[in-house]
């Protein structure tokens, strides 16, 4: 049987319309949002979504309100046929790409410059460095501080704002994110808990290639070298679950463990936290279900990994 073709969809009000049409036929719909390049990671996310609903919207869309000016917008990967035909060989394929041309461009509205605070520090995204008129944004106050927070302060209010953009265009019963992304994971949840959006979030296993790495658009920037390196990331992760499942329960401990791993293979840190899996907030020994979280540089690449431990 020939994998069924998806239907692409760039105009906001057709996907709006495709998700009445389907709504109106007593079907649920399901919806994964990426910014493409997409790997085994994303599609383990359309399966779960296959479970879930009747129908399955995945959006392509690199968003640029949560690139600071001096991230790596410009070099995001990217592929859309490659991603399309990833798409059609899951059993069941998507019935819908959603890919957007610009989601900030608001035809007839002025283009004035607008910029914004955060902690009292003056923060532009590149929506705001372009001048597009964009002004209002989507905070989660305290999930959002920590972790990939600190030293990216404009990162999850253009994530909860573009997601709270793409809830209202495609509509879906139940949204599927990855635990690779752990904060933005929580953050989408409580989102959707404090701002009533009448859908469920799914969160999904992290998949990782046959060496453990986990999988990203962003591997492919690593050199032969840094990637070997970048394995020390979930090997010292694993290092230091087993350590507590040992009893070794102190965290500064075990985030010195992970920490000169990481550093002796290659890597610089940005953060190593072991943190409550609910409020993400820092803990000192392990009494309730955490989560490790690392973010660390290789060469030019920031990776990002986690594991749970529930002692
Ligand atoms: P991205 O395209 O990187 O914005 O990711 C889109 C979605 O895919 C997010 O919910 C990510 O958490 C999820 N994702 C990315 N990599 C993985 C992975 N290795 N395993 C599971 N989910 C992933």
């Amino acid at each position: 049987m020939a994998a069924k073709q998806p239907l692409i969809i760039s105009d906001r009000n057709q996907m709006r319309k495709w998700s009445r049409m389907m709504r109106s036929q007593g079907k649920t719909v399901g919806f994964v949002p990426t910014m493409g390049f997409l790997h085994e990671g994303h599609l383990s996310l359309v399966r779960e979504a296959h479970r879930h609903t009747d129908v399955v919207v995945v959006s392509i869309y690199v968003n640029p309100g949560q690139f600071s000016p001096t991230e790596d917008l410009s070099v995001y990967p990217s592929d859309f046929d490659g991603d399309v035909r990833k798409l059609m060989a899951v059993p069941g394929s998507v019935d819908v790409v959603f890919h957007p041309h610009n989601l900030y461009d608001y035809e007839g509205t002025n283009k004035k410059k607008s910029t914004s605070m955060i902690n009292n520090v003056v923060v532009l995204s590149c929506i705001e460095q372009k001048g597009m008129g964009h002004e209002t944004w989507v905070r989660v106050e305290n999930l959002e501080k920590g972790l990939c927070g600190k030293s990216r302060p404009i990162f999850f209010r253009g994530v909860a704002t573009v997601v709270t953009k793409l809830f209202n265009i495609v509509d879906p019963d139940v949204a599927v994110f990855g635990k690779k992304d752990y904060q933005q994971w929580r953050i989408i949840q409580r989102m959707v808990r404090d701002l009533d959006f009448p859908i469920e979030v799914v969160g999904s296993a992290i998949i990782r290639d046959s060496d453990g790495l986990a999988m990203s658009s962003r591997n492919v920037r690593l050199s032969p070298k840094e990637r070997e390196q970048a394995l020390s990331i979930n090997k010292s992760l694993l290092g230091a679950k087993s350590a507590a499942a040992n009893g070794q329960i102190d965290c500064n401990k075990l985030k010195n463990f992970v920490i000169q791993a990481i550093t002796e293979a290659g890597g610089r840190i940005d953060y190593a936290e072991i943190v409550d899996q609910e409020s993400l907030e820092v803990v000192e020994s392990i009494e309730a279900p955490v989560v490790f979280c690392v973010a660390a540089w290789f060469g030019k690449v920031r990776l990002i990994d986690n594991t749970e431990i529930n002692l």
